[in-house]
């Protein structure tokens, strides 16, 4: 069973969910006996990084065209149909990130096949691939298998493992397949902070801050962590964050080994986005707030206190 993942990059850096994401597709081939092959869309002489090169990839084919750009979903997904036309790919795979959620979604449109979002778990047993995504918020996981069908994934960030394989893969560099596509441009540059839903640590701030000024608090720790900021939905529709940094529902879905909510009640809109983190340290000053009920840790205090506390304390460990 062939196997096609997008190697999500941008001037050569490559994304290190993309990298889970070949660690997935390789044991999915390794079991049902099939080649994995990595699709790079990048303009001619972009270099692919060694941990790329050995992270489950038999072969990368690096699709160049001058004009790619960040936002070109509907160019890439078509690029990924035609890959996976031309190697007979049984499966497409793309990291759940906010790019790879579009083009996989638009490349199934383009092939007609179905797709399983936000993956946790993919595997292949019994004779078919076998995946597992949280429904309903996060309330319920669903376990479904898919028999003969083509089959685009995308799997949650920090959900792969990262392998470093003996050989490497062979490259392959050839123009684009897709002509004539570049419906979407890219019109903005991105923050330079680090990216919310890639992140191994995330520290999310909500109304309890009180103040947009105040996020500086989450901001500085954040720093000492090197940590990604995330906010509720309640301080992004204040104007207080942008859009691209609400958690839950109607945000991004995170997964970090890490989530700190600091002054987030924890109302099941938000928990669907971060619930699935390895370690929650909830700070709240009421004791009964539900974010207590998913936290792994709980600091019950109040954040100007604690929040300043915490930040020296790290420090002194940590620098
Ligand atoms: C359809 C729909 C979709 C939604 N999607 C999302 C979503 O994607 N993401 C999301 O987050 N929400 C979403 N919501 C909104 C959600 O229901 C909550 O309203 C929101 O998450 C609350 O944000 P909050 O926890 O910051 O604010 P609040 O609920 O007001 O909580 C503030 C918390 O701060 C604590 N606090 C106050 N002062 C301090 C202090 N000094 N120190 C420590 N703690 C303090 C309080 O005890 C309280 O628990 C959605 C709602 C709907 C209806």
């Amino acid at each position: 069973m062939n196997i096609i993942v997008w190697i999500e990059s941008r001037a050569g850096e490559v994304k290190s969910s993309s990298i889970e994401a070949l660690g997935v597709a390789r044991h999915l081939a390794d079991a049902a006996g099939g080649e994995v092959t990595g699709v790079v869309c990048e303009a001619g002489g972009t270099s692919i990084p060694d941990a790329v090169l050995t992270a489950g990839a038999h072969h990368i084919v690096t699709r160049t065209r001058d004009d790619w750009n960040n936002c070109a979903s509907d160019t890439i997904a078509r690029e990924l149909a035609a890959v996976s036309e031309e190697t007979g790919a049984k499966a497409i795979i793309c990291s759940a990130t906010a790019a790879g959620k579009e083009v996989v979604s638009l490349a199934a449109g383009a092939m007609g096949v179905a797709v399983a979002a936000d993956c946790v778990k993919v595997e292949y047993s019994e004779g078919h691939i076998q995946f597992e995504r949280p429904i309903y918020a996060g309330k319920a996981h669903l376990l479904q298998g898919v028999k003969s069908e083509k089959i685009a994934i995308s799997i949650r960030p920090n959900y792969g493992e990262k392998l470093t394989c003996d050989a490497a893969a062979c490259v392959e560099n050839s123009a684009t397949a897709v002509k004539g596509w570049n419906r979407t441009q890219f019109v903005e540059g991105d923050s330079g902070q680090v990216e919310l839903t890639e992140a191994e640590i995330v520290v999310s701030g909500g109304r309890g801050l009180k103040e947009p000024e105040n996020f500086k608090l989450l901001e500085d720790l954040a720093g000492v962590l090197g940590a990604a900021v995330g906010a509720s939905r309640a301080v992004v529709d204040l104007g207080w964050r942008p859009h691209s940094d609400q958690v839950g529902q109607t945000g991004k879905t995170v997964s970090p080994k890490l989530y700190i909510a600091v002054g987030i009640s924890g109302a099941i809109q938000h928990l669907a986005g971060m619930s699935s983190s390895r370690t929650i340290v909830a700070i709240n000053k009421d004791a009964g707030a539900p974010i207590f009920g998913v936290a792994t840790y709980g600091i019950v205090g109040d954040l100007f206190e604690v929040i300043p506390k915490l930040e020296s304390e790290l420090k002194s460990v940590l620098q």
